[in-house]
């Protein structure tokens, strides 16, 4: 029901888009076609470290190479077309790939880090009934490059705001680079599996952008066949989103979870690969008269390791015609001091760019109604 078998529509840029390729990739490519392998990193430098893509600066790369290179290969990443500045600092990025599809984006500052929310799909499959996403289908995968492409873009995006920002000596609000990387944009990253694994490889390639696997995070709605070919990923952290421990309630909000339920899911994350003191994230969309009661939390007492767990707590974001509505902001407090109390480890995700509805699917909803600028 879920697996996407359509081909990725997308195959020309699939094979000819340099980002495609992973730094193992690059070496064989240079190998095959007569060059030193020690090329890789330099070319990884130019393209990643310094995100240039302009090739008659590539100072230290042959002229036989380079022009070998920009006739095989595309160098393009997404276009971004929209960029909406929240008051809390988050910006929101609609990127628009070659064919002319567009996916969001979002940059959030935290006191101690800048995090890229990253699409990996356009549109998504699984249908939860909560999320603008899931009400508008599936249209195809994002490839290698266009996912470590929106990491590319947001960062150029970044120089030449903070450039800007330099001139001005008023602008107290200048951001910092971007240090960590959340799939938690469209689609499902999982459904995604080899282009968004070939995507982490290179957001972490030490010659490349070397973001650490801590600052990695996949969140996934509980496809189990993947999730049990976990081993097979990167060691990055894993966000499980839960929402409700009881499968009577999880049913109501998650399609998946009548092909794979609560204990086919928990049976699944127990295959995952935990590093020494790591943990699985759960998120925990707090929604109104539907999750957020003392059974809710009993029930979720019952099913999840304390040990290896955490909870992130979303109060649901509403969009126009949303059909859920969020709790106040007592009740909100009430449910995170209550597994507080039943020594759970939970925090409450702090509503980040509301006035430019910064939330899963809204910016892309905005364009086609119309109403952005
Ligand atoms: N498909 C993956 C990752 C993208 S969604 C997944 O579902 O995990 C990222 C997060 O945004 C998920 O936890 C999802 O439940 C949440 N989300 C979706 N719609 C939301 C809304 N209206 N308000 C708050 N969070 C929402
Ligand atoms: Fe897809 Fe995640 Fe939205 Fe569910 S919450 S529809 S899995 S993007």
């Amino acid at each position: 029901m879920f697996e996407n078998t359509s081909p990725n529509i997308h195959d020309f840029a699939t094979t000819t888009n340099f980002y495609n390729l992973t730094y193992s990739e690059v070496t064989a490519y240079l190998l095959q076609n007569g060059h030193s392998k020690f090329v890789t990193t330099q070319l990884f430098n130019w393209i990643y470290k310094k995100n240039e893509r302009n090739h008659t600066l590539w100072s230290n790369i042959s002229k036989n190479l380079k022009s070998q290179l920009t006739n095989h290969f595309s160098f393009a990443i997404p276009e971004i077309i929209t960029t909406q500045i929240s008051k809390d600092g988050t910006v929101k990025f609609l990127f628009k790939m070659c064919d002319q599809e567009v996916v969001e984006g979002v940059l959030i500052k935290f006191p101690d880090r800048l995090t890229l929310c990253v699409s990996t799909q356009v549109g998504c499959a699984m249908g939860c009934n909560f999320c603008y996403t899931g009400t508008q289908g599936f249209k195809r995968n994002l490839s290698t490059a266009e996912i470590v492409g929106q990491y590319l873009s947001a960062d150029l995006w970044l120089k030449n705001f903070n450039q800007n920002n330099q001139n001005n000596q008023n602008n107290q609000s200048n951001l910092e680079k971007i240090t960590n990387v959340v799939y938690m944009g469209q689609g499902e990253p999982l459904n995604n599996f080899l282009n968004v694994k070939k995507a982490t490889l290179n957001l972490m390639e030490p010659e490349g952008l070397a973001i650490g696997q801590r600052k990695i995070t996949l969140s996934t709605s509980g496809m189990v066949p993947q999730i049990m070919k976990l081993d097979e990923f990167p060691s990055i952290n894993i966000a499980i989103s839960l929402h409700s421990a009881r499968n009577s309630v999880r049913d109501v909000l998650m399609p998946i979870n009548k092909i794979y339920d609560l204990e086919r899911l928990f049976e699944a994350i127990k295959t995952i690969p935990l590093k020494a003191h790591r943990r699985i994230t759960y998120e925990y969309l707090l929604i109104d008269g539907l999750n957020n009661t003392l059974l809710d939390i009993e029930a979720l007492c019952k099913l999840i390791p304390r040990e290896t767990s955490k909870i992130n707590i979303i109060p649901f974001n509403e969009y126009p015609n949303s059909k859920f509505k969020c709790p106040s902001e007592s009740n909100i407090r009430w449910f995170s001091d209550e597994l507080g109390k039943r020594n759970f480890t939970s925090t409450i995700r702090l509503s980040k760019g509301a006035d430019i509805l910064a939330a899963c699917g809204q910016l892309r909803s905005q364009m086609q109604s119309g109403t952005s600028d």
